[in-house]
């Protein structure tokens, strides 16, 4: 297979997705600019090897045509920056003034092209669109795995007028090695730790991981709707009454697969969902009427814990508790830090999923894990088990 590292760049155009749907503050700064690192390393390898690099992205959801807040000249500085070189624009992302600028494009140099979304042949995934995206090019790379689920002209359909050049950037490469390593061959006993608020947005990841893992933790507000399938008393907390019986199943599924599904046993509840709300400590099946519970409680941690230091692999997606709020993060926290701790001893560790990801960053931690996941819904659905199509248009 065709790989960023085997391909001779010399001399050759390439056209790669990356992902710069970085955040803007209202002065549209930049104010996190992870992803723009995160494409670096393959921008940089083309450029060193004597080619040029056509960059295209989308950024944010503009809903008609061209809107300065999601103009990508934004980005200007900050990758200008990041790759210690100057960054020729593209106002439109196809076009005739477009096309000559790609064909003008010497080695070393790189053009940013405006955003893709301003058309909405990009998300609908128009081949004619993709063509024109094509032109002036010789390679497609792509380095975006957080769209990597979606069948947009960019991600996807623009691979098939690059038969023989086509690859991933480094970014996607790194993570289907990672989510490869907890999918397949992983070193047991292999831990996955689900949090978030909903089991709807699970249920698929959580029926695969069945057949993978040995422990299946679950926290945050999804545990409800187990707890209360099981008879508990949840008071007013999160519940998907339509997902009672399916949690049920679940539950039989664990058993019947012979993995151990640990729920929280205890949780800190609040009479309302406020960082200032008053709190106290329950068992998780008698959350008073009225009362909430926002986070796992000591003695859930603790069981946690033990099991998490226990794991050899790792995979952590969503938060135990309501983390953005002060009161309520002590959960999240130290699943984070336990985490971290067994891949201090040698764990493999895999976080994915915006919030958890957020956690991790939060308590400084991304750099005590083995992989953090830059693609939410992507790494998800890699997961569920689903055939991406930015994968699949490149590796047929
Ligand atoms: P998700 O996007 O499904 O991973 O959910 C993340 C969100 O779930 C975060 O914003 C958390 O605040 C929220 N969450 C976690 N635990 C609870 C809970 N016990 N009750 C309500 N929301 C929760």
């Amino acid at each position: 297979m065709q790989t960023i590292d085997n391909y001779g760049f010399t001399g050759k155009k390439a056209i790669m997705r990356v992902d710069f749907n970085v955040p803007l503050n209202d002065k549209f700064e930049v104010s996190d600019d992870t992803r723009i690192r995160a494409a670096a390393p393959s921008i940089s390898k083309i450029l060193g090897e004597g080619g040029s690099v056509i960059l295209m992205s989308h950024l944010g959801r503009p809903k008609e045509g061209p809107e300065e807040k999601f103009s990508l000249k934004h980005v200007i500085p900050y990758l200008s920056e990041i790759l210690g070189t100057e960054i020729k624009f593209a106002t439109d992302c196809i076009g005739s003034e477009t096309l000559e600028m790609k064909k003008a494009l010497k080695p070393g140099e790189v053009l940013l092209l405006e955003n893709l979304r301003f058309y909405k042949e990009e998300t609908k995934g128009d081949e004619e669109f993709a063509g024109k995206l094509a032109e002036g090019a010789d390679v497609y790379v792509n380095s975006a795995f957080g769209t990597a689920h979606r069948a947009h002209a960019s991600t996807t359909i623009v691979a098939q007028f690059f038969p023989g050049d086509r690859m991933f950037g480094y970014l996607i490469n790194d993570e289907l090695n990672s989510m490869d390593k907890i999918l397949h061959g992983s070193e047991k006993p292999f831990t996955a730790v689900m949090g978030g608020a909903k089991v709807s947005d699970k249920i698929l990841i959580i029926e695969n991981l069945m057949e993978k893992a040995d422990n299946l933790i679950i926290g945050g507000g999804m545990t409800y709707t187990f707890i209360k399938a099981m008879g508990g008393n949840i008071g007013s907390s999160l519940c998907e009454e339509d997902k009672l019986d399916l949690a049920r199943d679940l539950i039989a599924k664990a058993k019947d697969k012979g993995v151990q599904l640990l729920l929280p046993v205890d949780n800190v509840v609040a009479d309302k969902f406020e960082n200032e709300a008053a709190t106290q400590t329950t068992s998780i099946d008698e959350v008073p009427e009225g009362w909430m519970g926002l986070d796992i409680g000591p003695d859930s941690i603790q069981k946690f814990n033990e099991v998490i230091a226990e794991s050899k692999t790792i995979l952590w997606n969503g938060p135990m508790g309501v983390f953005e709020m002060e009161n309520f993060q002590n959960g999240t926290k130290s699943i984070a830090l336990a985490i971290a701790d067994a891949t201090a001893k040698g764990a493999f560790s895999l976080v994915g999923g915006g919030d958890s990801v957020a956690a991790v960053n939060k308590y400084h931690l991304k750099d005590k894990v083995s992989y953090v996941s830059t693609g939410g819904g992507a790494m998800l659905e890699y997961i569920e088990g689903k055939e991406l199509p930015g994968i699949k248009a490149i590796r047929g």
